[in-house]
């Protein structure tokens, strides 16, 4: 169902405080700079607001989907129907107990991972070494289990605060959900508003060590300064998606202005005005030039959404 701005300003006028954007175009809210409008897309500025919201917009069976940095995400050229609520204004990072051998964060959804990264370089926290250079928010790494360099997020993660469509809040400990390779069983209509990460006391000097090798061979490897949204298919077990892809003999393959990157080919890179379009149809080709070659289907790494 749409949502207009009649159907907006109906129901929300006074149970909502933060920036609102009609017939929003998406490209403005993602790394890959592509995407048609969505109906709405919200930036409540506190939680009463975003309770309302989520609490409100499933009353109406209108559909939501929560949005950190937009870099690991597709979205159509159609746009999306309905709500995008993005949780920027929610950034708060608090050291909460620290002792000698280990720390605990509360660190809120829409709060910048690298913020988090970096505290623990600088403090001699271990565990998040392998996550620097990721870009995008707490929340969006949870959700699809970030990780690189020998780090995944569920390591360093004690529990995470889930908000219901409902509107009921849930403190969900690590164990309890599903984690795996990219994912983590949330997500859905649960929007992730905060978590508790535990972290153990290292060396200053060779977290740092670390952490600055990590984010070296990073900027060797990917083409971190163009428009992507990081690897675009999962590694196959024991395998790496992008040597497939490279043998298969598809690095520097275009379609439109999506090319696959010479610098790492499982990024595809938009150079300018390229659409969901071409980048399906890219994936589509690569992924059968690699089945072709090695036999292997590619699973997509990135999400996508919105209206086919
Ligand atoms: C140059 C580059 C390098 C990258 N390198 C890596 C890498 O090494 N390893 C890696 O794992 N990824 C990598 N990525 C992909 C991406 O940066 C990560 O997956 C990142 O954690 C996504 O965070 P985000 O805030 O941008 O999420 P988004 O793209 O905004 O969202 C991703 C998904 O999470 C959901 N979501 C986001 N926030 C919430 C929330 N609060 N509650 C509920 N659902 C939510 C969204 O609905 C969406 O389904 C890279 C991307 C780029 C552009």
């Amino acid at each position: 169902m749409r949502f207009s701005r009649e159907d907006w300003e109906k129901n929300f006028a006074g149970y909502y405080k933060g920036k609102v954007e009609f017939n929003a175009p998406m490209r403005g809210h993602t790394s890959l700079a592509i995407g048609g409008p969505a109906d709405i897309v919200v930036s409540p500025e506190d939680p009463v607001s975003v309770k309302n919201i989520v609490m409100l917009l499933s009353r109406l069976n209108v559909r939501f989907v929560a949005l950190g940095g937009g870099t690991n995400i597709l979205v159509t050229d159609r746009g999306i129907e309905g709500v995008v609520v993005k949780l920027g204004a929610f950034s708060r990072v608090e050291i909460i107990n620290e002792e000698d051998a280990r720390a605990e964060l509360f660190v809120e959804a829409g709060a910048m991972l690298q913020k988090i990264v970096n505290l623990c370089r600088d403090r001699g926290y271990t565990g998040m070494e392998g996550l620097t250079g990721i870009p995008g928010t707490v929340g969006g790494a949870i959700c699809g289990n970030a990780g690189s360099c020998g780090s995944e997020m569920k390591d360093v993660l004690a529990s995470v605060v889930l908000l219901h469509s409902d509107g009921t809040l849930d403190r969900v400990g690590v164990e309890d959900l599903d984690f795996g390779y990219r994912k983590s069983g949330v997500g859905g209509t649960d929007i992730v508003l905060s978590a508790n990460i535990t972290l153990r006391r290292d060396d200053t000097d060779a977290v740092t060590l670390r952490t600055e090798n990590c984010f070296k061979q990073k900027k060797a490897a990917q083409p971190v300064s163009g428009r992507s949204a990081g690897c675009v298919f999962k590694n196959p077990a024991g395998m790496s998606a992008g040597r497939l892809i490279d043998e298969a003999g598809c690095k520097s393959m275009r379609i439109g202005d999506i090319e696959v990157s010479g610098i790492h080919a499982n990024f595809f890179v938009n150079l300018g005005k390229g659409t969901a379009a071409d980048y399906l149809a890219l994936m589509d080709a690569v992924s059968a030039r690699v089945k072709e070659r090695s036999g292997v289907i590619l699973e997509p790494e990135i999400r996508i959404i919105g209206k086919e």
